[in-house]
Parts: C-alpha cells; structure tokens; sequence
C-alpha cells in the first residue's frame, strides 16, 4: 500500500500538467509567438554614456564644451585675413568691428559640422538702403551666407535681407531688432557629404538658424556655395572642412560673443 502511495505521488504533477493541458486544448493549438515578446528592457540602454558638459547659466553664453572664437579681447586669437595675415578689423568696447576695405576674416580653425554662435549689431546711425545697410555675413566652411543686413524696416529682395541663406532662402519671418541693437544668430551646419562626383552634393548642406531665438530657416538644404550672380548648383565642388568668415560689405557691422561647438 506504501508502495502505491509513493507511486501515485510520484506522477500526481504529470496528471496534473495534462489535466491542465486538456483543459486548454485552444491555447495548445496556437503558434509559437516569433519574435519573442517585447519588454520594456529591450529598447533601454545604458551605453554609450552620454557626455556631461555644463550649460551657461545664461542662455546665449558658451557651454562648456564650446570653442570660443571672439570673446571681446583678441581678435588674432582665432582670426585672421584671407591671405593668413592679422586682421584689419578693430576690437573696441569689447566689440569686433568691420572696417571698410579692409576684407573678411576667417578663422584660423576648419570645421565640418557645427553648432555656432555669433552676436551682431548694425550701426545705430542709419545709412543707406537696401543692401547698403548695415551689411555684412557669416560664412559657413568659407562658402555659405548667412546674411547680416540691417533688416528694420529696410526693404529689399527676400532671400537678401537679415537671416536669409543669402540669395536661396528668405527667412521664414523677419525678426529683426532696431539697428545700433545686438541680435544673435544660433546656427545649426551640417556639411555636405561628396559621392564619387566631385560637382555633385551626395548630401547638401543643412541649415537652421534661429534669430533672436526666432526659427527663420528650419533644416534647410542648400543648393550651392553662395553666388551674387549666378546658379549656386553649377558651381559645387567638394571640399572638405572650412572655416567662419565674416564679411566686409563696407558697413561697420560689429561682432561679439562668438563661440562654436563641433558636432
Ligand atoms: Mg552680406
């Protein structure tokens, strides 16, 4: 009798699981779910980490993780003339001011994708119309324009006035400040990519720009280096990394507070 008992205790789970198993039989007939079931583990990662920097406590300031290219002292620092000479342009008040004639500045480092603030003022004294007011630019890589144009009440052709990608887009609205007052550009580059031809963009250039904290261009795609006259898509070539430049469109546009973070 023992004997039986143990043997029955032996096979009760087995009994069990098909008692189970026939109670089911709609369950046992379905197909094995592929894939698996998803957890919410599954799209959580922990790495790469991603990098701490620290914010500037006001915004517009550098991060810590930002090249500083003007900071209101010396303009040689990171700057120089188009031929690898000092600039003729004047540091003054902590400002870094145009001077007629005297030709843009790049900086001395190259950059391929980038995150760039620059802070400019228009002269406070109006003078001239149109393109002749308060001009002046920033190149991206030496060969896009982001346009600096006294645009307060100064009209001109749309893909010309301030925040247009010069000659290509109009910004999307004019938010603009009075002249003699400091406006910021935050710009957001992503270079060109280059196939096997060297005329053709694999990926053109990206651009968005935010004036005054004002989206004007949203993730634009550029269809060529800046021309004053001429189609911009005849004239790509690859290049590689470039720098900043500011031009001189003979205005005394001044600069400051300019710093940059490579992407
Ligand atoms: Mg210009």
């Amino acid at each position: 009798m023992k004997r039986l008992l143990i043997i029955v205790f032996m096979f009760l789970p087995f009994f069990a699981i098909l008692a189970q198993e026939r109670q089911r039989p709609a369950q046992q007939s379905e197909p094995q779910q592929y894939p698996a079931r998803m957890t919410p583990q599954m799209t959580e990662f922990f790495t790469p980490e991603v990098k701490v920097i620290q914010p500037a406590d006001v915004v517009g300031m550098p991060p810590s993780d930002a090249i500083i290219l003007f900071d209101g002292t010396d303009v040689n620092k990171e700057w120089e003339d188009l031929k690898g000479n000092p600039t003729k342009w004047i540091v003054k008040d902590g400002e870094l001011v145009c001077v007629k004639g005297s030709g843009p500045i790049q900086t001395k480092r190259k950059f391929t994708d980038f995150q760039l603030h620059v802070e400019w003022k228009t002269p406070a004294e109006v003078s001239g119309e149109g393109q002749g007011r308060g001009n002046s630019g920033v190149y991206l890589q030496g060969l896009y324009e982001v346009q600096v144009l006294d645009s307060y009440n100064n009209p001109t052709y749309v893909q010309g006035q301030a925040g247009s990608i010069y000659k290509q887009y109009a910004p999307l609205v004019n938010a603009s400040r009075k002249p003699g007052e400091w406006q910021s550009y935050d710009i957001i580059y992503t270079a060109p990519r280059f196939g096997n031809d060297s005329t053709k963009y694999f990926t053109p250039p990206r651009v968005t720009v935010l004036h005054n904290g004002v989206l004007i261009q949203n993730n634009v795609s550029l269809r060529g280096p800046t021309l004053y006259i001429g189609i911009p898509e005849y004239s790509v070539r690859k290049h590689g990394p470039g720098p900043i430049q500011l031009q001189d469109h003979g205005n005394p546009v001044a600069y400051r507070n300019i710093w940059i973070r490579e992407l």
